[in-house]
């Protein structure tokens, strides 16, 4: 057979595997979202109070479909609770915030009891119920929540304590999960904004992983079905966010939750929330995991996972790390008189307090970041990087602002913080290079004009004043 024929006999086949599946719950999910979304839950740093105010509120507004245990407490002492729903003989158990600076799914969740409570007499969410006992731990350390960190309040990452459960909470988690002997597990994190899906400058916005339960990463019956599972996940994904779904790697880990709940037995799936341009809060993110999550607990339902092969799964691209914020190419940087060519990439870290967080960019690297991607990127040729002078006197007006940048100041000393327009605090009247670098602030200059700024991270025009 000539290779184009097989080709096409190939495409044939993928085209009629993807059609078989309609993916109509998906889809219908994808355009309720906006109906069953929980108020108050927009952004990324939930607290406790704000979980036990929500697992209230679905209690109440349907006190007999929903059955709330509390399954232990904090190391600080705060409450943990799961949700459990559905008759059925399939045990699936879901859990999020492992990490308490990780709360998309913790948000997607609610969105989802939410949709099966309001909809609990329709025909579709009737099958599932009747097919699974669903129990949900929106939160599983709160400590961590509080203060927005990974770790719990011993500052023990809960994913390394599956076999020493030092921790009360992985102590929990492991004791609901071999008292249901649960089926199906979902292990629900966010990962790093900075991921990407290799070889391309998309955003690895959801990765998937049938994790691993031995060093020798092999396959048996259970940890197959998680696979296929993530196959047809990935197709949903790919039908609203194509070319954002990664693999993540499925190096064995003696001491995680995920690696050790497949060898207990459960067939594990591991979905990561990472980034999506345009969208620090990862409200898309939460629409996906509400759709995905959605999808999948149907599709164990009707077993139309089991008509996407394994080999889907492995074709998902793994996940890289080479994403930047900002990332600025070939700049012309002088030092001690020589020019030399060089690309910077800057990222936008979150410092933590009263408010939220604040922003303070950092340079995360420079030289040949050929290899690397931005959310924004700059093609700096023909510019020269200016290292910026200190301006302390008041700011009159935007138009004084953009004539300040335009010449060569957007530094201004620490003590005169409080100016209304963006200057770059720093402790020196007398910045150098690697202040530049260190406060990610330097000015663009091209043809004797300085034309665009960049302050603490972010870029910005400086508009003509001809
Ligand atoms: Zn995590």
């Amino acid at each position: 057979m000539c290779l184009k024929r097989t080709a096409f006999l190939v495409g044939l086949v993928f085209a009629f595997t993807l059609n078989a599946q309609d993916f109509s719950f998906a889809k219908k999910l994808h355009n309720n979202h906006v109906e069953y979304k929980v108020a108050g839950l927009d952004t990324r740093r939930i607290k406790h109070d704000e979980v036990i105010k929500n697992i209230n509120r679905v209690k109440e507004e349907n006190p007999s479909f929903y059955k709330v245990n509390l399954i232990g407490s904090s190391v600080e002492g705060r409450s943990i609770q799961m949700i459990s729903f559905g008759q059925g003989p399939i045990n699936v158990l879901l859990w999020s915030q492992m990490h308490g600076n990780e709360s998309t799914a913790t948000r997607a969740l609610f969105d989802l009891l939410n949709y099966f409570s309001l909809n609990s007499s329709s025909d579709e969410v009737q099958k599932i119920l009747s097919a699974l006992s669903i129990h949900v731990i929106p939160m599983l350390n709160p400590d961590g929540a509080e203060n927005f960190q990974r770790e719990n309040a011993l500052g023990i990452d809960l994913n390394r304590d599956a076999l020493r459960l030092v921790s009360p909470e992985a102590q929990m988690l492991k004791r609901i999960r071999d008292s249901l002997d649960a089926d199906y597990g979902f292990n629900l994190h966010d990962q790093s904004r900075y991921y990407n899906v290799n070889k391309t400058p998309k955003q690895a916005s959801i990765s998937f992983l049938a994790t691993a339960y031995n060093y020798e990463k092999e396959m048996n019956e259970k940890r197959r079905d998680a696979a296929q599972l993530i196959g047809y996940l990935r197709h949903i994904n790919e039908l609203f966010i194509p070319g954002h779904t990664g693999r993540y790697s499925d190096d064995f880990e003696p001491r995680a939750f995920g690696d050790n709940i497949q060898l207990w037995g459960t067939r594990l799936l591991l979905i990561e929330t990472g980034g999506f341009a345009g969208d620090r809060e990862k409200n898309t993110g939460r629409l996906m995991n509400y759709v995905l999550i959605g999808s999948a607990l149907e599709s164990i339902v009707s077993n139309s996972f089991k008509n996407v092969t394994e080999e889907v799964y492995w074709s998902i691209p793994e996940n890289d790390r080479k994403l930047f914020d900002l990332k600025i190419e070939k700049i012309s940087v002088d030092y001690n008189g020589t020019p030399y060519v060089l690309d910077i990439g800057i990222n936008l870290n979150e410092i933590n307090n009263n408010q939220g967080f604040s922003v303070l960019a950092s340079v995360a690297d420079r030289g040949d970041l050929s290899t690397y991607y931005g959310y924004q990127t700059f093609d700096a040729s023909g510019y020269k990087l200016v290292v910026p002078k200190v301006y302390n006197k008041k700011i009159r007006s935007e138009e004084h602002y953009y004539k300040l940048l335009s010449n060569g100041f957007a530094f201004t000393l620490k003590s005169r913080r409080g100016q209304s327009y963006a200057l770059t605090l720093i402790d020196n009247q007398y910045p150098s290079l690697e202040t530049s670098f260190d406060k990610s602030t330097f000015l663009l200059k091209s043809n004797g004009v300085i034309s665009k700024a960049i302050i603490n991270g972010q870029i910005l025009e400086i508009p003509d004043n001809e």
